[in-house]
C-alpha cells in the first residue's frame, strides 16, 4: 500500500473529534511550520545536543497522514497533535517524546500502522505511540469492564515507561481546552472522566499545573454555575486581594534583599478555582472565609536559603499556627516538596507563604516531567524508579495480574487518591472517608442511627478499637446496642475526622443531652457572674434588652442558650459581655433621646457605672479601677485595644493584635475584659509610643529623623541608634504623641526619608 492510497481511506476517522474536510490552504501550512520550528527551537534549547530531524519528520508524516480530517471546531485536525507536541515541548521533553506526541493520533486515526511507525521512526518513537494508541479508550465509563482494561494498560505502561501516561495528560489537556466544539453530552462525559480519572493521575504525577488546569476545565463543564459563582466572586475582590498582596511581595522583597538573598523570585500564588470548590465544600464555608486565597510564593537557590527565608519571613510577621508544615523534609507521597507557613499581615490578615528551590518549583509544577529538565531525561532514571511516586505503581502492577477486572478498577481508582482511605461496609459496598478516619467516622457516615447507637468496631473481622485509623480496603462491622441510656462519648468529638461524623455527634448532643446541657449552662453562667460581680437578676430584669440578646444571638429561648453554654457552643464570659454590651448602648441612646443631665434612671441603677481612668481607657463596667498601658506593645488612641485582668495590677491594656495578649488569652480567656477608648481624651494628653526605624547609615539619618520628628512638634523622650553590619543603621526612639492619627502621620513623614527603609511600631 503507498501513502497515497492510505490517505483516500481516511474519510471516515474513528476518533470522535473529526469531521472530513478538504486539504490546507497555503497558509494555513504554513502557519503550522512556523509553530513547528518554534517546537524545535524551544527542544533544541533543551536539548542543545540532540538532533531535531526527527520531529520535523513527525510533523510531514502527521500532517500527511492528516490530511483532510477536521476537528469539531473547524479547525484542521493537525492542530491538535501540534499543539500536543508544543505543550510537550514546553515541558522539556526530549525530541523523542516529542516526535511521539505529533504522531500520537497517527495509528488510530489514519491507516499508518505501529509498523510503518516502527520503521520510520525507530522503536523508541513507535513504542511510545502504541502505548498512547492503546491507551484510547481508557475512560469509556459505561463499560467498566473495558476501562479496567485500560487502566490495567496504563498501569502497565505508567511501570514501563511514564512518558506515554504523560503524552495522555497533555493530548486530553487540548482536548479539554478546545471541549466547546464538543456537543453537551460529550463535554460532561469528558469532563467527568477527566475529573475522576485524568486529574488524580496527574495529581499522582505530581504534575500540578496539569492537574489544576485539568480541573477547572472540567468544573467548568460540570457546574457552569457554580463556577461562575465562584469566578464572580473572586473578581469582586480581586483587586482589594492584588493590592494586598503587591504590598506584602514590596515588604518581603526588600527584606531579603536586606538579608542577602538577592535572586528571590516572589509570586502571589493564585489558587485554582475548583480547589476552592473543594475547599468550600469541605469545610462548608463561603468563598469570603476561605483565608489561603491570599498567598505569597518565594522561590530562592538552595535548600539553605529555604530555612534562612523562613527565619526572615517568621521575623516579619505573626505566626498564625506555631507549627510550619516542612514538605522539604517529609516530601509528600507524590514527591511534592516546599515549606508552608501561614502569617497575619500588620493589619491582622492572615495569608500563607509557600518557599521552595527552583528545582522544587519546577517539581510541584511539572512531576514527573521536571525529570526531563533537571536529569536530562534518560529513559530508566535509577532515582525516578525508586521514588515513592512509582511506589504505588508497582506494587499495582504487581497485583494486577491475580484480580478480575471490576476489582482491578476500583484498586486503581483508590490508589490515585492519597488523602482519603476506601473501606468496606459488610455487604462489601465502598465508602470514603478523610484519612486518619475511625471506625466512629465510617459508623457516622452509614447512617446517625447506627454511629448513635455504637458500642464497638469490628475490622477485618476483629475487635479493634474506636480510636484505630482505618486503612483503605479494611473491612468494618459495627457492633451497636439498643439498651436506654446508651449515647455517643463527649470524648468522641475530639477522635473523630470527618466534618460529616463530627456535625452529627453535635446535633446529638444538643439535642439529646438538652436538659444536662440547660443544668451545666446555669451552673456555668453562675460561676461567671460571680467573678465578675453580677447577679442574675441584674442581667436578665429587662425583658426587652435579654430579647435583643437573644435575637442577635440566634438563641430562641434562655433555655436554648444555656444549651449552647452547656453544649460548649458559646461561653459565659461572652454571654455575659453581650448582654452588658446591649445594656449599656441602651443607656447611651437613652441619654442622648432624654435629657443629658438625667443620669439617674432606674435602668441605670442595674449596671455598674464606668470612668475614665487617667490614661483614657474605660474598661466596660468597671469603675476606678487600675489601667496600665501595656509595655510590649504601647497602644495609643485609635488603636483597636484589649484588657487583660492581671492579678494584682488591674486591667493591662494591649493592643487587639498583641501576639503576647493572644497568648494570654488562649491559656484563660475569662481574664480578657473589654476596654475602649474614650471618646473625649483631652488633646493635651500624651501617649507613649515606640517606633523601630531600619536606616542606611549615611551620616545624616540621625539629624534627618531627629528633624522630621521635631518639625511635627512630637516630644522625644528616648533615642538610641546601633549600627549593624553593611552599613544598617536601627533606631529606637520613643515619642510622646496624642493618639493614632498623629503616629501614623509620623510614620509616613520618617519612610519618605531618603536613607529610611523600614519603619515599625515594634511589638516584645
Ligand atoms: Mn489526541
Amino acid at each position: 500500500m503507498t501513502e497515497e492510497e492510505k490517505v483516500t481511506e481516511t474519510n471516515t476517522p474513528e476518533n470522535e473529534e473529526m469531521t472530513p474536510a478538504e486539504k490546507l490552504t497555503r497558509e494555513e501550512n504554513e502557519a503550522n511550520l512556523k509553530k513547528v520550528r518554534e517546537i524545535i527551537r524551544i527542544a533544541k534549547k533543551n536539548y542543545p545536543r540532540a538532533n531535531m530531524d526527527r520531529i520535523m519528520h513527525a510533523y510531514e508524516v502527521a500532517n500527511h497522514m492528516h490530511q483532510g480530517q477536521k476537528r469539531k471546531s473547524g479547525e484542521p485536525f493537525i492542530d491538535h497533535p501540534i499543539e500536543v507536541a508544543l505543550i510537550l515541548a514546553e515541558m522539556h521533553a526530549a525530541p523523542d517524546c516529542i516526535a511521539a506526541g505529533m504522531l500520537h493520533d497517527v495509528v488510530e486515526d489514519t491507516s499508518l500502522t505501529i509498523d510503518d511507525v516502527q520503521a520510520e521512526f525507530g522503536s523508541t518513537i513507535a513504542e511510545l505511540v502504541d502505548g498512547v494508541t492503546k491507551l484510547k479508550k481508557i475512560g469509556d465509563l459505561t463499560k467498566e469492564e473495558q476501562q479496567a482494561e485500560n487502566l490495567r494498560k496504563m498501569v502497565m505502561h505508567i511501570a514501563e515507561d511514564p512518558r506515554v501516561v504523560v503524552i495522555k495528560l497533555v493530548d486530553r489537556l487540548h482536548n479539554m481546552r478546545t471541549l466547546q466544539y464538543m456537543n453537551t453530552d460529550q463535554q460532561m462525559k469528558k469532563a467527568r472522566e477527566t475529573l475522576e480519572i485524568y486529574a488524580p493521575l496527574a495529581h499522582r504525577f505530581g504534575m500540578s499545573k496539569i492537574k489544576w488546569e485539568l480541573e477547572d476545565l472540567s468544573f467548568k463543564y460540570l457546574d457552569p454555575i457554580g463556577y461562575e459563582e465562584i469566578e464572580q466572586q473572586l473578581n469582586m475582590t480581586r483587586k482589594n486581594r492584588e493590592d494586598f498582596i503587591t504590598n506584602i511581595l514590596a515588604l518581603v522583597g526588600a527584606a531579603l534583599e536586606e538579608n542577602g538573598i538577592h535572586n528571590a523570585e516572589l509570586d502571589g500564588r493564585p489558587k485554582h478555582i475548583y480547589s476552592i470548590k473543594r475547599k468550600m465544600d469541605q469545610n462548608k464555608k463561603r468563598l469570603d472565609q476561605i483565608y489561603d486565597l491570599l498567598a505569597i510564593r518565594i522561590i530562592v537557590d538552595t535548600n539553605a536559603q529555604c530555612y534562612s527565608v523562613l527565619g526572615i519571613i517568621h521575623n516579619m510577621f505573626n505566626i498564625v499556627d506555631k507549627r510550619f508544615k516542612d514538605y522539604i523534609s517529609r516530601p509528600k507521597p507524590n514527591g511534592y516538596r516546599s515549606i508552608h507557613t501561614t502569617v497575619l499581615s500588620s493589619e491582622g490578615i492572615p495569608f500563607e507563604v509557600q518557599i521552595r528551590t527552583h528545582e522544587m518549583h519546577a517539581m510541584a509544577e511539572m512531576g514527573i516531567a521536571a525529570h526531563w529538565r533537571y536529569k536530562e531525561g534518560t529513559k530508566k532514571d535509577a532515582e525516578l524508579e525508586e521514588s515513592e511516586t512509582y511506589e504505588w505503581v508497582k506494587r499495582l502492577y504487581e497485583s494486577q495480574r491475580d484480580e478480575e477486572s471490576s476489582e482491578f478498577l476500583e484498586t486503581f481508582k483508590m490508589n490515585l487518591y492519597t488523602d482519603e482511605v476506601f473501606v468496606y461496609t459488610p455487604k462489601g459496598d465502598v465508602k470514603v472517608l478523610p484519612l486518619g478516619s475511625t471506625p466512629i467516622d465510617f459508623a457516622y457516615c452509614i447512617h446517625s442511627d447506627i454511629g448513635n447507637r455504637m458500642v464497638g468496631a469490628k475490622v477485618n473481622g476483629e475487635l479493634k478499637p474506636l480510636t484505630y485509623t482505618l486503612k483503605t480496603g479494611d473491612k468494618i462491622d459495627i457492633i451497636t446496642s439498643n439498651a436506654p441510656n446508651r449515647g455517643p462519648s463527649r470524648d468522641w468529638l475530639k477522635i473523630v475526622k470527618s466534618p460529616e461524623a463530627r456535625s452529627k455527634l453535635r446535633q446529638w448532643f444538643k439535642k439529646e443531652r438538652k436538659e444536662e446541657n440547660i443544668e451545666l449552662g446555669k451552673v456555668m453562667l453562675d460561676r461567671e457572674l460571680k467573678r465578675q460581680g453580677v447577679t442574675y437578676q441584674e442581667l436578665f430584669e429587662d425583658e426587652e434588652a435579654v430579647d435583643e440578646f437573644l435575637k442577635r444571638s440566634n438563641f430562641g429561648s434562655v433555655d436554648d442558650m444555656l444549651n449552647a453554654l452547656g453544649f460548649g457552643d458559646i461561653t459565659a464570659l461572652k454571654i455575659i459581655v453581650r448582654l452588658k454590651d446591649i445594656y449599656a448602648k441602651r443607656r447611651q441612646s437613652n441619654q442622648t433621646a432624654e435629657e443629658p443631665m438625667n443620669l439617674k434612671t432606674a435602668k441605670d441603677a442595674k449596671v455598674k457605672p464606668e470612668s475614665v481612668s487617667d490614661n483614657g481607657v474605660i474598661v466596660q463596667d468597671m469603675s476606678n479601677c487600675l489601667v496600665k498601658i501595656a509595655r510590649c506593645c504601647n497602644p495609643v488612641p485609635g488603636d483597636m485595644i484589649v484588657g487583660y485582668t492581671t492579678r494584682t495590677s488591674g486591667v493591662s491594656v494591649h493592643r487587639a493584635d498583641c501576639p503576647n495578649v493572644k497568648a494570654m488569652a488562649e491559656i484563660d480567656s475569662g481574664r480578657m475584659i473589654q476596654v475602649r477608648w474614650a471618646s473625649d481624651i483631652p488633646g493635651s494628653s500624651k501617649h507613649t509610643a515606640e517606633i523601630k526605624i531600619e536606616a542606611i547609615d549615611d551620616g545624616q539619618t540621625l539629624i534627618k529623623v531627629a528633624n522630621a520628628i521635631n518639625e511635627m512638634a512630637i516630644r522625644m523622650t528616648s533615642f538610641s541608634s546601633k549600627n549593624s553590619k553593611d552599613n544598617y543603621q536601627n533606631l529606637d526612639v520613643t515619642v510622646e504623641i496624642t493618639d493614632r492619627t498623629q503616629l501614623d502621620l509620623l510614620i509616613r513623614k520618617l519612610e519618605t526619608i531618603d536613607t529610611v527603609s523600614k519603619v515599625i511600631r515594634p511589638v516584645r
